[in-house]
């Protein structure tokens, strides 16, 4: 599925968020000093732990939380499980929510956490005892008030509410607010499990607007990744009346050149375990790496990393980009698809939508107060645009292209709180 750049091309995720860092902060009049602190994660825990799997057998395996920075408040991010997940990803997928809470004005740092694991062979009896084990040997690192975990890839709100629970049996109290992206019936949000995919709708609905189109039926969108990023984007997208003609997931690509019935698709994928597309009858089978290059308005990459590099970024016929996976453009991508005039909203903004309601989710349990799922969505409305708006005038005025813009945007904030508190001692 992952498309290979050239040999000249960084794909190692971590040097693509340090390249992206330095050609933003470039931009700013900081002390040197400055500028290497923010390059820099704040700490980093490697573990390595055993699970009993079904069969009696243990099983060793190798996980990582990683605090980017914790300058405008406690860190955030999700934890991903993965095969192929690494240290140099988690430091990056921290780096960049550093980046992300700051552009869209969260008092929050940037954190990430990953365990090498395939969710897709592991029973749900596994998992629990993995995630039970991997949140005990973390909890060095985590607290309500210092560092929040939520889902990312491999993770959802069961996973959440077996942290939840493994670390207040740990304390003696129940601690919502040590995690996110938890059920609701537990202390979770409205409207979060939906919140990064509506985010990415929000966003590219709002770039078409602006751009004078008026008419979501006659914009063609392709969206790469079904999880819980892209499926929830194909379907507001389809509420929005927005023309859907390409979804995919690991098992490969279904189009429609006339658009596809977005409810169909979902209530086929809600039939399996892991929610998959295979077998998916009323489209035409294509490769993801088709899916990239079809003849479309937007195409939204909601899956992994490295998706649009060196290699694939001439075929792209998307004039706009709207980024719901962390980091899917390479740095050698973004250049070929500016100087093409594609418009990319990136990730740290795309994406937004997910954290944001993270945050409320925190501050709800925090108060325990709870909002009703329309105050939640006019909330995440409001800071995404706020955050849209901010973005556009930082491009305006430095001339650059939006994924610069918005880094720009963040590391002023993250630096000026940086100077405004000081070096300690
Ligand atoms: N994993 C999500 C992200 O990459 C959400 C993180 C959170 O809610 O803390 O933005």
């Amino acid at each position: 599925m992952a498309v290979q750049a050239t040999a000249a091309e960084h794909i190692n995720p971590y040097e693509i968020a340090l390249q992206q860092y330095d050609r933003a902060v470039a931009y700013l009049d900081l002390p040197k000093g400055i500028i290497n602190f923010l390059r820099c994660p704040k700490r980093e825990l490697s573990v390595n732990f055993p699970v009993r799997l079904d069969n009696g057998d243990v099983e060793v395996f190798t996980g990582y939380r990683v605090h980017h920075n914790t300058v405008l408040g406690p860190s955030k991010g999700g934890i991903r499980y993965a095969p192929n997940v690494d240290l140099d990803e988690v430091r990056a997928l921290a780096m960049w929510m550093t980046w992300k809470c700051a552009l869209v004005n969260l008092p929050f740092g940037g954190a990430k956490g990953g365990v090498i694991c395939d969710p897709y062979t592991m029973s749900d009896d596994e998992l629990e005892r993995l995630t039970r084990r991997y949140a005990t040997e973390i909890i060095p690192l985590i607290n309500p008030h210092g560092d929040i975990p939520a889902p990312d890839m491999g993770t959802n709100a069961q996973t959440m509410a077996w942290i939840m629970d493994t670390y207040s049996m740990n304390v003696g109290y129940s601690v919502p607010a040590i995690v996110t992206g938890k059920p609701i019936n537990i202390g979770g949000s409205q409207g979060r499990t939906e919140a990064t995919g509506r985010g990415v709708v929000i966003c590219m609905d709002e770039a078409l607007r602006r751009d004078g189109h008026n008419r979501p039926s006659e914009i063609a969108v392709a969206i790469q990744g079904f999880g819980n990023v892209g499926s929830y984007a194909a379907r507001h997208a389809y509420e929005l009346g927005y023309n859907v003609i390409a979804v995919s997931d690991v098992t490969g690509g279904y189009y429609n050149p006339k658009g596809l019935d977005i409810p169909d698709v979902l209530d086929f994928a809600a039939q399996n375990r892991h929610n998959l597309l295979e077998g998916y009858q009323n489209a035409d089978k294509i490769t993801n790496a088709e899916l990239l290059a079809l003849d479309c308005d937007v195409l939204a990459p909601c899956a992994l990393e490295n998706q649009i590099t060196a290699v694939n970024a001439y075929d792209v016929k998307a004039r706009l980009i709207v980024e719901g996976a962390n980091g899917p453009t390479t740095p050698d991508a973004d250049d070929i698809l500016f100087a093409r005039g594609v418009e990319i909203i990136p990730d740290i903004l795309a994406n937004a939508g997910g954290v944001t309601v993270s945050y409320f989710e925190w501050v709800q349990g925090l108060q325990a107060f709870f909002w009703d799922v329309e105050e939640v969505h006019r909330q995440l409305r409001r800071v995404l645009i706020k955050a849209y708006d901010e973005v556009i005038r930082i491009r305006q005025q430095h001339g650059v292209d939006t994924r610069t813009a918005a880094q720009i945007t963040a590391i002023k904030r993250v630096s000026g709180a940086t100077l405004t508190r000081g070096i300690f001692p």
